[in-house]
């Protein structure tokens, strides 16, 4: 029987190997001592496995770019993913457009995995690091790190096929330290540079020194100046700049381009719901009703809470007025500036939360070096899955659809390469 090991136990490697177990015998390495341990970390401990509206144009990378995204998720879509998973005998349910365990607990989704490679007679060997894949006499043989004994032997198991899901460089507290990248660099294949990404900016504005940030807006970036991306949501004061979802997923652009040595911004409406002027004329209502001894403040009240019209106060206040908080006074047009001014709030970024805090990267495995089923190019029978990959996702359950989805393809095609399917 033909013979498959893949390396890596998160979402796509447990993926990949029930795929390829049905036509092939199948070994899965982890290097931790259980499978899954990011997968317990997803959605706050609630895994957002799906989203409810998949599409393309939620991703970034060469994988998108080079036409072989598309037909991995149209193939494995969400009625596919939502099917396979009721087959495992989960229960799941939908809240905020995304698919979630009923028990909103991801341990629900790593133990359905889990029994599914039990039942599957899958050879699961935890706390057993890959070292080295060497390929020779028409196999693959791997070397392995026995982390619990220390001792490193040479499996003399030849291997069919190889499927690498070693994730990316993302949280590797949960043991993706980038290891995919190695081998693929091993096996002479292009890989794109990784960058965190899901992660919050860096600008060191006073605006963002503190955690009383938090409203709903609508945040632009530009990159040397030109538009790059949008997204809305709920802004957060993060650890020296902006952060929420909203930001995540535009970070990944950031830090690449700032790590290519360019200038980044964003520009941030504190009320995309409501044009200047209507603004405008909100301000001046409450201007004319306040009364001497009010505080400067007021002129924020029932718009924003009280933590972030003070921040208003002292921000406004440098950058219209060139004084530490507004003016006591304020004229018809000052009214009109301070208007503008939240609608467009321009933030330089310097940096963005480094691979500790960024909860995917992007980069990876590049498309030129793959085939449509994530084999390997030139190189028969080493296939690549899931994070290691270079593709990216927005918030929202569009990483695990792929890992999922790239993991189902690569142990199709690895179990069976005759196959005909996506
Ligand atoms: C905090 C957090 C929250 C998230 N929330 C969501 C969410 O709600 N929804 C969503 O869609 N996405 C979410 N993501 C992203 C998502 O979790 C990942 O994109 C996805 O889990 C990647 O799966 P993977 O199997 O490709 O990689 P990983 O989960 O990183 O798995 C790779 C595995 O390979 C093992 N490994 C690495 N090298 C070796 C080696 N040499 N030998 C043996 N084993 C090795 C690692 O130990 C690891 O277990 C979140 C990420 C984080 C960090």
């Amino acid at each position: 029987m033909r013979r498959v090991a893949v390396i890596g136990a998160g979402a796509s490697g447990m993926m990949a190997a029930i795929a390829a177990s049905e036509n092939a015998r199948v070994s899965l390495f982890e290097k931790n001592e259980y499978p899954g341990r990011k997968l317990l970390q997803t959605g706050n401990g609630k895994c957002n496995f799906l989203n409810d509206a998949p599409s393309e144009e939620r991703f970034r990378g060469s994988i998108r770019e080079k036409g072989i995204l598309s037909p991995l998720i149209t193939f494995y879509d969400k009625e596919y993913i939502l099917k396979l998973f009721s087959s495992f005998g989960l229960l799941y349910h939908k809240k905020n457009g995304g698919y979630y365990p009923r028990s909103d607990s991801a341990g629900s989704v790593n133990d359905v995995l889990i029994a599914e490679l039990k039942a599957r007679k899958v050879d699961l060997h935890v706390s057993t690091l890959v070292k080295n894949i060497d390929r020779s006499d028409g196999g693959f043989f791997l070397t392995l790190n026995h982390l619990k004994t220390n001792k490193r032997s040479r499996y003399e198991v030849k291997y069919d096929a190889v499927i690498i899901t070693t994730g990316g460089k993302s949280a590797p507290k949960t043991g993706s330290t980038g290891d995919g990248y190695y081998f693929a660099e091993q096996f002479g294949l292009k890989v794109a540079p990784p960058y965190p990404a899901l992660t919050r900016m860096i600008s060191g504005d006073i605006f963002f020194n503190d955690n009383t940030v938090r409203t709903y807006a609508a945040v632009k970036l530009f990159i040397d100046g030109e538009y790059s991306g949008s997204s809305s949501g709920e802004l957060q004061s993060g650890d020296q700049g902006p952060s929420g979802i909203l930001i995540f997923d535009l970070s990944g652009r950031a830090s690449r381009a700032l790590s290519e040595g360019r200038k980044c911004h964003i520009m941030v409406d504190l009320l995309p719901e409501l044009d200047e002027d209507s603004i405008y004329s909100l301000l001046k209502k409450r201007w004319e009703s306040m009364g001497e001894g009010d505080e400067k403040t007021e002129l924020f009240l029932g718009i924003f809470s009280e933590r972030l019209a003070l921040k208003l106060d002292e921000k406004l206040g440098r950058e219209l007025f060139g004084a530490r908080n507004l003016p006591d006074v304020l004229s018809d047009k000052d009214l009109r500036d301070i208007a503008s001014m939240i609608k467009n709030m321009r933030f330089h970024v310097t940096g963005t939360g480094d691979f500790n805090v960024s909860q995917v990267t992007s980069g990876g495995v590049h498309a030129d070096s793959l085939n449509p089923d994530l084999s390997a190019k030139g190189i028969e029978g080493l296939y690549f899955a899931g994070e290691c990959l270079d593709a990216d996702g927005d918030c929202g359950g569009f990483n695990l659809h792929f890992a999922f989805a790239s993991g189902l393809a690569a142990g199709y095609a690895a179990g069976d390469p005759d196959r005909v399917s996506n």
